[in-house]
């Protein structure tokens, strides 16, 4: 047997004591105000971590431009990254054939979420979808491990999808989205019994929305009658409502989101009805004519992209939830979303209150709900939990 090569000693990063303490604390990320010392380290290192007196606190990805300048990979050293990787990446797809249900679409990979900070793999079917965020995980070596390692998957295809914010940011070279291994770039996949296309290359995201499809089940299991569906998307929604309501319609922005949306109902045989409007203004406009449903689902784009704007995301939610609140017959279903982690539970749920009280309601929550499974919420990496979906019956 030749004799193991002796590991190459990793750079060293060395951190502050408020950047040790929230490793300690089970965080993964430290700050750049919290970095002493990176001088002459490569953008994208694998690098040894240690606290102002040295000691080894572990070892993490470092990133020249991110405000998150580490992102620890292991608390213990790391002698051969390859394997590491992809022992990561069987424990991510182990965990989903544990966890995932009633579908063939689901996130296989959800960076720090699956200890692979930097990365996010979809599966839609016989397609992958990978998203690369770092300097790390956009290195070739790394590249080429973790495609080699999806393949123990059969994928008919991988495809990248590229967000050129995210590698402006990176100061990583522009790049487009594209087929990394195979030839197909479209499939259909389904989950709960509810067929949808899928084009890698289009559409926003990996493609789906694929942390509300436990949600999806859960609002069709309460919903019934006259349905709407804001922000509804290509149809997640609206297309599982369809299976309980008499009438749905669904309303986005979006024209080539409703295009597709439309497409998915003839592939399941509904007939929705899909409206392009901004939401605001369509609420408004139906509240005040004294328009009536049963059923209203809101899951509105993130309004808090950071702290700053929280007071005016909380106004828009309040908004929203004020005019579906109104058009809600009474006994009617609230499916109410907010995507914002800047938005916490006990904000959202003071705001649905509020809202409910301006216009005389009372409502009972019927299922406080957050992420789907396959996008694992790690306990001490709050920013892992974003998702909160609260489905609330409604009656005077
Ligand atoms: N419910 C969807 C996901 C919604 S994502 C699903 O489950 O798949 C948010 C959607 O809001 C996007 O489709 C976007 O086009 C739409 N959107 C953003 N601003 C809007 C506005 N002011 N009015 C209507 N739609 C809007």
């Amino acid at each position: 047997m030749p004799a193991k090569s002796p590991t190459p000693e990793l750079p060293r990063v060395l951190v502050s004591r408020r950047g040790a303490e929230r490793l300690k604390g089970g965080h993964v990320w430290i700050y750049r105000s919290d970095v002493i010392s990176a001088e002459g380290i490569a953008p994208g290192s694998l690098v040894k971590v240690a606290d102002e007196r040295g000691k080894f606190l572990g070892t993490a990805f470092y990133s020249s431009a991110s405000q998150i300048a580490i992102r620890l990979l292991s608390r213990q050293p790391v002698e051969d990254l390859d394997s590491l990787l992809r022992r990561r990446i069987q424990g991510a797809i182990a965990y989903r054939e544990r966890v995932v249900r009633d579908t063939d679409a689901y996130r296989l990979i959800f960076s720090e979420a699956d200890f692979l900070p930097g990365l996010i793999v979809d599966r839609y079917n016989d397609l992958l979808s990978l998203q690369v965020l770092t300097q790390a995980m956009d290195a070739q070596s790394v590249r080429a491990t973790i495609t080699s390692e999806l393949n123990f998957l059969k994928p008919t295809g991988i495809v990248e999808r590229v967000d050129p914010k995210i590698r402006e940011l990176e100061q990583l070279p522009a790049r487009s989205s594209g087929v990394l291994q195979g030839e197909r770039t479209s499939t259909i996949f389904s989950m709960n019994g509810v067929k949808f296309h899928f084009d890698a290359l289009e559409g926003q995201k990996t493609g789906a929305f694929l942390d509300q499809r436990e949600n999806y089940a859960a609002a069709a299991q309460y919903a019934h009658g006259d349905a709407l569906d804001v922000f509804c998307y290509q149809g997640g929604f609206a297309l599982h409502l369809a299976q309980q309501c008499s009438k749905v319609t669904g309303v986005d922005s979006s024209r080539p989101a409703l295009e597709v949306a439309d497409r998915n109902a003839a592939l399941n045989g509904r007939e929705i009805e899909w409206i392009e409007a901004n939401a605001f203004d369509l609420l408004r406009d139906y509240a005040a004519a004294g328009q009536q449903y049963d059923s209203i689902v809101l899951d509105p784009p993130a309004f808090a992209k950071s702290k700053k704007n929280l007071d005016t995301a909380l106004r828009g939610y309040k908004e929203l939830n004020l005019r579906a609140l109104k058009m809600l017959r009474p006994g009617g279903i609230l499916v109410t979303c907010s995507c914002s982690y800047h938005v916490s539970q006990a904000d959202f749920l003071a705001v649905i209150a509020e809202a409910g009280q301006d216009v005389h309601r009372n409502l009972r929550i019927l299922e406080s709900r957050t992420q789907a499974k396959d996008h694992p919420i790690v306990l001490t990496v709050p920013e892992t939990a974003y998702l909160k979906c609260v489905i609330v019956h409604v009656s005077h």
